[in-house]
This record gives structure tokens, sequence and C-alpha cells, in this order.
């Protein structure tokens, strides 16, 4: 892909670039106070949601283009630029209409190829920098997909934005981050930069500080954080809002580590990667023998190979471990079941 910056001018180069504003526009005065907060901050892009795709209804759906007359205002007076979610075709042109700088397509729209279409056919022909969230299910492809729809109505200034991936059971955050996703993200398009929304992967205000830091230190070039003067009267997302001085705070922590100085103690670390997945291997082996030998004692006592409350057993209690040791236990569950997987073709091996 041939693409452009998505760097405004005057918008400082260095990493991260930044984002932020309220999940929702509510009121005129909401807008505002926060937008000039921000831009006090040094905030130079202004986030805001006018549509808003609620899971059920009678949640807040948004105002609609009845807002889009105070983000002009946050334009005019503050100099700051607009970013606004579109999910079809008369959004875009409504956002046109009243000069919003950047647009961006969310999660649910992304994963919805026609919805996306029509948005790339509403594009064709204006230059305008596009941010695509990933898809709600974690779809590496349709996200691929939605990018090339947005390229091919001829946008080359785009960005992806990591906002996780939706599961049923919520655990620690609202959207898992499956960060392999991003990453193979940049494998296929190096070209392409990619924000963090460290607030719908959290969904907690808590969480915010330590997702920014992790997306810096995976060398991603930006974020976008929800932020609203006063999160716990938000009319959508309260919980994961952070005040602009919060954010103003969360921002200035950030270690920002240069990719390229740290090479050094890079390839130590890398140097204890192998080692592990050495020992990982040698221990994967020694399970597989102990397995075979599992296999022979079944043959000889006539017994079925797949012994189900055993494999739950083992299934339940290793998530929990996992779980425990700080590690996912979606991940944990598929690790297992490919091992129970080649132990089951090993034992076969020998029944026959
Ligand atoms: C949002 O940015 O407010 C939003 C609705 O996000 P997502 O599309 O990631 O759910
Ligand atoms: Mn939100």
């Amino acid at each position: 892909m041939d693409l452009q910056s998505i760097l405004l001018p005057g918008v400082d180069a260095k990493r991260p670039l930044i984002i932020a504003g309220p999940c929702s526009a509510e009121t005129e005065e909401q807008v505002m106070e926060t937008a000039r907060k921000l831009a006090e901050r040094g905030v130079k892009i202004f986030r805001a949601g006018i549509w808003k795709p609620r899971t059920k209804p009678g949640g807040f759906e948004g105002l609609g283009a009845e807002a889009l007359p105070w983000l002009k205002r946050v334009k005019t007076e503050l100099g700051m630029y607009t970013a606004v979610e579109v999910a079809t075709a008369k959004h875009v042109r409504e956002c046109l209409a009243h000069d919003v700088d950047i647009l961006w397509i969310g999660a649910r729209t992304s994963a919805n190829p026609f919805a996306v279409q029509e948005i790339a056919d509403a594009l064709e022909g204006i230059d305008i920098p596009v941010l695509i969230k990933n898809p709600v299910n974690p779809d590496l492809d349709l996200w691929i997909g939605a990018i090339e729809r947005i390229y091919n109505a001829g946008i080359r200034r785009i960005g992806a934005i990591h906002r996780g991936f939706s599961t049923a059971d919520k655990k620690i955050y609202r959207n898992l981050p499956q960060w392999h996703i991003p990453i193979e993200l940049h494998r296929q398009l190096p070209n392409l930069p990619i924000i963090c929304d460290p607030s719908h992967i959290g969904g907690k205000r808590e969480l915010i500080a330590p997702l920014c830091q992790q997306a810096m230190d995976l060398n991603f070039d930006g974020l976008i954080v929800e932020s609203h003067c006063n999160p716990d009267k938000a009319w959508s997302d309260a919980a994961q809002q952070v005040t602009p001085e919060i954010l103003d705070f969360i921002l200035n922590t950030l270690v920002i580590r240069d990719m390229t100085q740290s090479t050094e103690s890079l390839s130590a670390l890398r140097r204890q990667i192998d080692e592990l997945d050495n020992s990982l291997l040698e221990l994967l082996a020694r399970r597989m023998r102990v397995s075979v030998e599992i296999g022979v004692y079944k043959k000889e006592h006539n017994m079925p190979i797949l012994q189900a409350q055993r494999y739950d057993e083992i299934i339940s209690k290793r998530i929990t471990q996992a779980e425990q040791m700080g590690m996912d236990g979606e991940f944990m569950k598929t690790v297992l079941v490919a091992i129970h997987e080649e132990s089951v073709r090993h034992q076969m091996d020998i029944m026959k």
C-alpha cells in the first residue's frame, strides 16, 4: 500500500500521536470545556462521538448532526483538529459539511463489509485521513479488508486503531487486547500507523495508564483516549473516561523507549527467549513420551483413549493456574487443547 502520513500540519511527529476527547458530545458546554482543558495541555486532536452505536436500544445514541457546530467551535476557537466516528454515507457527508478533519470507522462498522463499502463509496474523490478500528471480532483479514476498501476509494492517509476484541466472559478487560493481532497487522502492512485505544480495551480508568505504556512498549504510533471534563457524569462509557488533568498526568509519566538504542539489552532478552523456548520444547517432548506410555497402558488394559472427565479436569485446573500466574485463560485453553490433540494422535498410533 502506498500510504501517506496521517500527521496534520502543526501536529508533532514524535510518538505518541495523541487524540483525546469525550466518548460522546453531550452538550455544547461539555464539549467546549473538555476541549479547552485538553488544548491547554497540548492535545491537538479532539475526538467526540456524535452518532453512538449502542449494544442495546435505550442507551445514549448520540445527538447527531446537532452537535457538529460545537466541533466547529473547537476548531475555530481552540485551534484543534476534530475527529468523528462515521458509520454511514450520511455521517460522512455531514462531517465533511462541518469541516471535520479526521474520520474514524468504529468497531461494529468495520465488522460489516457492506457498511464499510458504503462509507468508502461516499469518500470517493475526497482527501481526508481515515482511521479504521479493528472489527469487534478477532479477525485480522476482516480488519485488513476494511482498510483495503477505504484505500481502494482513493484515501491514502489511513491509520488503524486497535481497540481490543469482544469476548463473552469479561474479566480484566472490556475488550481483550490480543496484541498479536495488531502486531501481525504491522508485519503485513508496515507503513500503516497503528493507534491504541486503551479506553475501549480497558473499560475502566485504572487500566488506561498501563495500557498506554504497553502500547508504547510495543511501538504503537499513537493513542486515542477518552477524556471528559466530568467523567462520572458522562452519558456513555463513564467508567473508562478520565479528566484532561489525569490524561495529562498519564501521558507525562509514559516512558517512550527508543527502539533503536536498546538493541544490546534486546538481544540479551532474545537470548532468554531462545533458552526458554528450548526448555518448552524439551518439556513438551517429555510430556509426549509420558503420554505414549499411557497409550501403551490403555492398550494393554483395553481402555479408551479419551477419558472425558480427566480431560475436563486438566483443562479447567490448568486454566485457573494459568490465570493465577497472570496469563489469559483463553490463551491457555488454546495451548492445552493443541497439546492434548497431539497426545491423542500419538496414542492412536499405538492403538493401531
Ligand atoms: C468510541 O470510540 O466511542 C467507540 C464507540 O468505540 P468502538 O467502535 O471501539 O467500540
Ligand atoms: Mn466510548
